[in-house]
């Protein structure tokens, strides 16, 4: 099968990717950028995702788990690469042996981080995370001090350079929440006790993709976004902030045919046609990423119109009622990308679903779907 005869696929725009990361340059003032390319690149690819975003900009590349990390430093880049979410037992030794930078919020992922650093004898680049109010990773207030000596320690035995203090947001995506004023201070504060104490991080950092779009006051050293590099609004409701979504997908129509009105469709007959029709099958179902809750509800772009899915989102397939209207077996639908032809974006499919683009672009399209890149990319627009 060569790759125009996919069933299904998600075209990507690297040159959408590096635009977006250019304008989250220009709105982080002088703060650089880490492209959050965890999670293979929220499903866009992490290697070429973050090819992209360094030619867009970025300098760091941020992911949640070591492996990711490897992963990266293996494909060749060779700019820092962080680590969020660190849990004990991994492969720390791997992780300071390819200088990749690791997060730690807790005293004992301080020890351990410096035992591998020992063992590899190199010292450690560590990134403390404080909890600043999201109750999630990272050392709450009171057990930062704690965490700030630990790491003191480790570097006076050269096992560790910490060379980041770090936070992150739980509401930034709700611009006036009290919830981020507080979140402030409290890093501010955080940050304050780990330099009087006599750590001298290299870079502060604090906000994902709606604080770096939205507040000023949280970009500090450096910024992570993550969705906007993909060109979703990581606020929807106070619109797309000029990014452009860098994914598209389609799929070509399996088979069409006439029914009689009140033709049951799909399974559970949950819908039957109206009228006389034509059916058009469409060689995509929630094995590749068409959320099955979407049933008589997703919209996509057939023949030049909308269509609602008719019926059950099958694993496979599913079926939209074309009406009167000319499509042909072969014809190209559009389930959902930027939106200029027309068609819905992935916007559109988390609000029909309630659920987020984020979950829609990362963790829906399945494996069984190729991933095609459009074009080459080039340092700066042309
Ligand atoms: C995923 C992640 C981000 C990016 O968040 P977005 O909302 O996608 O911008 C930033 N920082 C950390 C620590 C993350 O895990």
């Amino acid at each position: 099968m060569t790759d125009m005869e996919v069933p299904a696929r998600a075209s990507i725009s690297p040159a959408a990717i590096r635009d977006n990361v250019t304008l989250l340059r220009e709105r982080a003032g002088g703060a650089a950028v880490m492209a959050m390319v965890k999670a293979d690149g929220y499903g866009h690819g992490a290697a070429p995702t973050a090819r992209a975003a360094l030619a867009g900009g970025a300098t760091w590349l941020g992911v949640a788990i070591l492996p990711e990390a490897l992963a990266l430093r293996a494909a060749g880049f060779d700019v820092p690469i962080l680590v969020a979410l660190g849990t004990p037992g991994e492969p720390y030794d791997r992780g300071v042996a390819r200088d990749i930078d690791l997060a730690a919020g807790t005293v004992r992922l301080v020890t351990e981080i410096a035992a591998a650093a020992a063992r590899v004898g190199r010292p450690a680049r560590v990134h403390l995370k404080t909890d600043t109010g999201m109750s999630r990773g990272g050392a709450t207030p009171d057990d930062w001090p704690a965490l700030v000596d630990a790491a003191l320690a480790a570097e006076a035995t050269g096992h560790i350079k910490v060379v980041g203090l770090f936070s992150h947001f739980a509401c930034a995506d709700e611009p006036g929440h009290p919830s981020i004023q507080r979140q402030l201070n409290v890093f501010a504060e955080a940050i304050e006790l780990a330099e009087k104490s006599g750590l001298r991080p290299e870079v502060r950092h604090l906000a994902n993709s709606a604080a770096t779009l939205t507040i000023p006051a949280a970009r500090f050293d450096l910024v992570r976004p993550g969705i906007a590099v993909y060109g979703h609004s990581p606020i929807p409701r106070a619109g797309t902030f000029g990014l452009r979504p860098a994914m598209t997908l389609t799929a070509r129509v399996a088979l069409t045919k006439r029914v009689a009105a009140g033709s049951g469709v799909s399974y559970g007959h949950t819908y039957h046609t109206p009228a006389e029709t034509t059916l058009a099958l469409i060689p995509a179902g929630y094995g590749d990423g068409v959320p099955r809750h979407g049933s008589n509800a997703l919209e996509v772009l057939a023949a030049g119109r909308r269509r609602r899915i008719a019926g059950r989102v099958c694993m496979d397939q599913f079926v939209i009622d074309m009406g009167d209207d000319d499509i042909s077996a072969g014809d190209e639908v559009i389930l959902f990308g930027p939106g200029d032809h027309g068609e819905p974006t992935a916007q559109d499919w988390a609000d029909a679903i309630g659920t987020i683009s984020y979950e829609i672009v990362t963790t829906r399209i399945g494996p069984r779907v190729p991933r095609a890149y459009d074009e080459v990319v080039h340092k700066g627009s042309e």
